[in-house]
């Protein structure tokens, strides 16, 4: 990885306002299903509880309810990916994998079935100054990854790094943007592995003033945030980090900021 001779006093750091929504639950119907990959579910809801939805960054997390017999329902943090005020749709994608109350859900999901979901309860907005972007992460970073690169301005320069289990896995997205989009293959089995992607990330010219978004398996993403910000001294400041779930753990997660 190429740095700027002097990393850590490069510029200031970019604006970014936190805002917060009012905290609501909306009970929502499945109207479709779409096999987007072999390894991604896209689901569609709708519903007039949407009216007032908002979701302001690509970030943002709603929580979604899912069965899990016997008892309380298990709550599990996914990506607004996308949100037609128009139809009042909200599209969700999810990462399938081999166990999980979510995943389960989503697999047996029909249009007519109801999900509750809740949020997002805020929203981390990078100032639209920022201009250029390197996005990191894993198959649950798509969705996010997607969305920031379908909303960017027309002049912003963005690269993404995606690890996925192979080719077959790969989306496009429609952008303005001017997009380099590079791809990691391991098998799902070894997502904690942050060989493929890391490896990736090292052919990369990271300019300075480059807002650096981490999302994946915690290891995956502590040994990123490591190699960018301990090892080359990549200012905090333009850098989000988040563990988006723990291999072996259910319903878990952390932000690095
Ligand atoms: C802010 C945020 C946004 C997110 N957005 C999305 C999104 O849009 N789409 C999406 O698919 N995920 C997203 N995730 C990740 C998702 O919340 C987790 O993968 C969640 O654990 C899945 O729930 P589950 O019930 O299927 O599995 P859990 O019951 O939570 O976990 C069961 C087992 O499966 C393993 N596991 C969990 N997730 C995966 C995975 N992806 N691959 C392989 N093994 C796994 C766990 O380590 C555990 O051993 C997001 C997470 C965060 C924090």
């Amino acid at each position: 990885m190429h740095f700027p001779a002097d990393s850590k006093s490069v510029s200031s750091a970019p604006r970014i306002d936190r805002v917060r929504h009012e905290l609501k639950w909306r009970l929502l119907t499945v109207a479709s299903v779409v096999q987007l990959t072999p390894g991604m579910l896209r689901i569609n809801l709708s519903g007039e509880d949407l009216s007032d939805f908002r979701s302001l960054s690509p970030d943002d997390h709603v929580k979604i309810f899912v069965p899990a017999p016997p008892g309380e329902p298990e709550r599990r943090d996914y990506t607004p990916r996308r949100y037609d005020a128009l139809s009042r749709t909200l599209t969700i994608d999810f990462a399938v994998h081999d166990a999980g109350a979510a995943t389960r859900w989503a697999l047996q999901a029909r249009p007519g079935d109801r999900l509750e979901v809740a949020g997002p309860r805020g929203s981390a907005v990078v100032s639209p100054d920022v201009e250029r972007w390197l996005l990191i992460g894993d198959e649950t970073a798509l969705p996010a990854t997607g969305r920031r690169i379908e909303e960017a301005a027309a002049g912003t320069r963005i690269t993404s790094v995606v690890a996925v289990s192979g080719p077959e896995e790969h989306q496009k997205f429609e952008t303005r943007a001017e997009l380099i989009a590079l791809w990691a293959h391991r098998p799902l089995s070894q997502a904690a592995d942050p060989e493929a992607l890391l490896a990736a990330v090292k052919t990369i010219g990271l300019e300075p003033e480059t807002f650096v978004w981490i999302a994946a398996e915690a290891a995956v993403t502590r040994a990123i945030r490591a190699h960018l910000v301990e090892k080359h001294c990549y200012p905090l400041s333009w850098t989000k980090a988040s563990r988006y779930w723990v291999m072996g753990h259910a319903d878990a997660r952390e932000t690095f900021d």
